[in-house]
């Protein structure tokens, strides 16, 4: 390996960190200087061009930082990637995402129901925008040549953004697109876990290896839940490793990164992040636009354009918020028989929208941190200085901060402090949402507790 090289690795490891620097830049290889050009091969096209897209600035400027000089750089192929099959290229757009390139639908030798996939989430229904066009891609490739590319391929986004969706997706493309049979097994991780259970208490645990042993593609849904499940986390590492090394597929999905996980053990995480990573973000008004207008297509559903702005305009978090939108609409459309236009929508959708998306009020946050760590709203409010009630009243301080357009004067005035008060609380509790893990579950658990909160309170 080359000095240069390695040193501006070093210099994109920092800037893009552990995973983006291990899911773009360690796969590269480095193949020797000319002049004044760098040659990095890439393992297949897929890599390469989404290197060249979004990493190839960066490439340059890390390189020529290093050597005093403009470097350039040539992204080549090996010789097997340069002769295998091409795979879907990820486009490079910040405007709304081209057409979904859709897979050859499955060949007509297996039309039977995979009993466990559900039949809506395939390729065809999902649409691809900015947000998701990288999964969507990493998805597609594992799917035409499963255990061969990205193994594992790991999924992470928020809730409602479409992961389970993608991946049974991919269930369905390589259960019915090959013409010898293929075992696909989907699964939420919380009932592996609860296999394993019944399996150790049956005695069974030879039937269970057996059974996820021999499968030709495994998917996971949700391995977040494996935090601090010691016995299914030892046992799945098992199962990972004999399927990785028969070059089985692995698909996983989770709310967060590996490394984020908490109690997740060192050589877990390791496999986790050996693969692909790639991450579904919120989409962006026009992939919600589309997504609107996609699914009311589904479910028979005239809607005017005007009337799918205002939708997606006024859900922007989840999609599966906007289903819930749509599945209403229909619903009133049909009991009412009455045409659907702006107003009938903001008249039926009042309710949801407002719950969905009304941000939570300083008030609702002190009470709901005091509900949450059992304290009483009036020793939130009040001077009390018990290291217990502080930090109650740092979190909330944070919260209120986080969640609503208040400013740092205004929030201290809720708690009868100054705004410097505040921005020490912010900043304290923000430090260590980032550095603790255990420590931003709870907080999130509070997040939820607020969404629940404002569900309730309509
Ligand atoms: P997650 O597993 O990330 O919580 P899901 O896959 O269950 O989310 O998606 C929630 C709902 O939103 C599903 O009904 C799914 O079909 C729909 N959905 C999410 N993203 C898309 C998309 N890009 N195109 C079409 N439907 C989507
Ligand atoms: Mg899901």
């Amino acid at each position: 390996m080359n000095g240069l090289w390695q040193r501006a690795a070093d210099r994109l490891r920092d800037e893009l960190g552990q995973v983006g620097f291990e899911t773009w830049i360690g796969p590269l290889n480095f193949i020797g200087v000319q002049g004044r050009t760098v040659t990095v091969e890439a393992p297949n096209r897929f890599f390469r061009d989404w290197v060249n897209d979004r990493y190839l600035a960066l490439l340059r400027k890390s390189l020529s930082a290093e050597a005093g000089e403009n470097i350039d750089v040539k992204l080549t192929l090996g010789e097997a990637a340069a002769a295998a099959q091409q795979v879907p290229r990820p486009t490079n757009g910040r405007a709304p995402a081209p057409p979904p390139v859709a897979p050859p639908a499955p060949s007509s030798s297996r039309m039977d129901r995979h009993p466990q996939l559900n039949s809506r989430y395939t390729f065809a229904e999902f649409v691809v925008g900015s947000a998701n066009q990288f999964a969507h891609a990493a998805a597609l490739a594992v799917s035409n040549q499963p255990g061969e590319k990205y193994n594992p391929l790991f999924i992470y986004g928020g809730v409602g953004l479409g992961k389970t969706h993608l991946v049974n997706a991919i269930g369905h493309h390589i259960y019915g697109s090959s013409e010898r049979p293929r075992k696909v097994l989907f699964m939420p991780a919380e009932i592996f876990m609860n296999e394993l259970i019944s399996s150790l208490r049956r005695d069974k645990m030879n039937e269970f290896r057996d059974k996820f042993r021999r499968v030709d593609a495994l998917i996971l849904d949700d391995v977040q839940f494996l935090a601090g499940r010691e016995r299914t986390q030892e046992e799945f590492f098992h199962t990972f490793n004999s399927l990785h090394g028969d070059r089985h597929q692995i698909v996983l999905t989770s709310d967060k990164v590996p490394r984020e996980i908490p109690e997740l053990e060192e050589r877990l995480r390791n496999r986790f992040e050996s693969g692909l990573i790639a991450d579904i973000a919120p989409p962006d008004l026009e992939t919600r636009v589309a997504i609107v207008q996609k699914k009311a297509v589904l479910e028979n559903l005239r809607l005017a354009p005007d009337v799918s702005l205002y939708i997606a305009q006024s859900v922007q978090s989840n999609v599966r918020e906007l289903e819930g939108c749509l599945t209403r609409l229909a619903a009133l459309a049909s009991l009412n028989k009455s045409a659907i236009t702006v107003e009938f929508a903001r008249q039926a959708l009042h309710d949801l929208i407002r719950n969905h998306d009304a941000k939570p009020d300083v008030e609702m946050i002190q009470k709901t941190v005091s509900d949450f760590f059992h304290i009483r709203l009036a020793d939130l409010k009040s001077k009390k200085r018990t290291q217990h009630i502080a930090f109650c009243r740092q979190v909330a301080m944070y919260l209120c901060r986080k969640l609503t357009s208040s400013s740092f004067p205004v929030i201290g005035e809720a708690f009868g402090r100054d705004h410097s008060t505040v921005i020490h609380a912010f900043n304290l509790i923000q430090r260590r949402v980032t550095n603790d893990s255990a420590f931003r579950l709870s907080i999130e658990k509070i997040e939820r507790e607020l969404k629940a909160f404002r569900a309730n309170a309509a």
